[in-house]
């Protein structure tokens, strides 16, 4: 075989990734993992500040998940969900609709997030067809949310540098306020207010479109892309009002705040709300297998358990006999191990360690909830004026995220919003992990202090 390095260069097409960034230096090739860490093919160690992307919650190299791996494909590696059902699609099924809030008891399976958030908007779409509102079919979604890279999951996406390249795309998304309320000078300090407010914002936009052209809502509990907005008090219940008031759905987009990353099963209930559909996936797994899924209402089901109507909508590797053993012995571990309860119990100190940094001049803001944190950089802390695109460029990209990684942290800095740096670490972690994270940031952020 050839050297791996040169392979990666000329034949693996790395995603969101600038190939040309590889022209002259290295690929990292990550080759091993033990628990919260993470190896190169050089043998040096990190510290996996992102639980890979938002997905490893139970740790790296898990032998009890590759086991479950290796049963399930011996015994029935693959059958597809398409009128025919296997006992561990059937038990995860099950499994997921007694964590899940409320009456959301029907889990139909995906491979990936993207697939999820499709799947959730096309239900949306036909059952209200099937229940005499054909013109709801519109989304409404926040302004530099992510939800994934699918036609219709991008249209949902509100960052418009990921979207122009594709354009057209799906018709008939609109996109409203986030809850970023470091960035929202006009609310002073009144938090509730602004809640209050940016839920209000999407009465505005379902109004201004006409309710009976609007299907859903999809939000996730704490916004990712921007660096972790987390809801105001009172926000969800407010936006359940007004979902209720014009017959909208509302869909909570879990993808990466279910299982475990704000300390509950589910994130809408951390924030004690009642979605219609919650989306999930990244962490059902843990990854050591993909899968996803779309988890519906008792009401949204109802049109399709009689007669010949059907969801016409599946994914060849939907509920995937693998994935859902895996899934099923992922959360096994959750339930011995007490994974929630320690995220419950712990999260006060996570937070505590990162606010440390807000010594430091370059650091803006910290917020999150549980073990999912956001750090907001900025130029001038007092003004809060951030960087320009040009400055943007050469702190993420030409320094941070390079010497983050060479000080043995991966984690991620992102601009999707203002520039952020971004920690997502496995459940697992506890407070020595937390000082790893805060002694290598420190050091890191001060040298791009005096960089700038
Ligand atoms: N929705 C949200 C909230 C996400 O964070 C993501 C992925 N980061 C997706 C959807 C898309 O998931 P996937 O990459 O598995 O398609």
């Amino acid at each position: 075989m050839s050297n791996l390095q040169s392979a990666a260069r000329d034949h693996l097409w790395m995603h969101f990734t600038r190939l040309g960034a590889y022209e002259k230096a290295d690929v990292p090739i990550i080759v091993k993992g033990e628990g919260p860490y993470v190896f190169d093919s050089n043998g040096k160690r990190y510290l996996d500040g992102l639980a890979g992307l938002f997905v490893v919650q139970v740790g790296h190299g898990r032998t009890e998940l590759a086991e479950a791996a290796a049963k399930q494909a011996a015994e029935l590696a693959f059958f597809p969900i398409w009128s025919y059902a296997h006992p561990r699609a059937i038990e995860l099924a099950e499994r997921i609709a007694n964590y899940a809030p409320g009456d959301l008891n029907r889990v139909f399976f995906t491979a990936s997030g993207s697939e999820a958030v499709e799947s959730a908007w096309k239900l949306a779409k036909q059952f209200f067809k099937l229940t005499g509102k054909p013109d709801k079919h519109k989304v409404i979604s926040r302004q530099v949310a992510y939800h994934g890279t699918t036609h219709g999951a991008l249209s949902i996406t509100g960052i418009p540098g990921l979207k122009e390249p594709y354009e057209p795309l799906v018709p008939s998304t609109v996109h409203v306020a986030n809850t970023n309320f470091y960035r929202a000078p006009e609310h002073g300090d009144d938090l509730e207010a602004f809640g209050r407010w940016s839920a209000d914002q999407i009465d505005i936009a379902i109004q201004a479109e006409g309710p009976d052209t609007v299907c859903a809502v999809f939000l996730e509990p704490v916004q990712n892309a921007g660096g972790c907005f987390p809801p105001p008090p009172g926000y969800f219940a407010r936006v359940r009002e007004i979902c209720d008031k014009h017959d909208v759905l509302l869909v909570s987009d879990e993808v990466i705040c279910a299982f475990g990353r704000l300390g509950e099963m589910f994130g809408a209930s951390r924030y004690n709300y009642q979605p219609d559909i919650i989306t999930c996936a990244k962490g059902l797994t843990s990854g050591y297998s993909p899968m996803g899924a779309m988890i519906a209402s008792e009401r949204l089901v109802q049109p399709f358990l009689t007669g010949n109507t059907t969801y016409a909508h599946g994914y060849t590797f939907g509920g995937h006999p693998v994935s859902a053993a895996v899934a099923l012995a992922n959360l096994d571990i959750f339930e011995r191990e007490g994974l929630n309860e320690h995220v419950r119990k712990n999260e006060g100190a996570f937070r505590e360690t990162l606010e440390k940094l807000l010594d430091l001049d370059i650091v803006g803001d910290v917020r999150g909830d549980g073990y999912f944190y956001g750090i907001e950089l900025v130029k001038d802390k007092a003004t809060k004026e951030t960087f320009d695109e040009d400055e943007s460029e050469l702190l993420l990209r030409g320094f941070l995220s390079k010497a983050l990684y060479q000080a043995g942290l991966y984690c991620r800095a992102d601009d999707r919003g203002d520039p952020v740096i971004q920690l997502s670490p496995p459940l697992t972690c506890g407070q020595e992990h937390f000082d790893e994270m805060e002694h290598i940031l420190r050091d890191v952020l001060s040298r791009a202090q005096e960089l700038l």
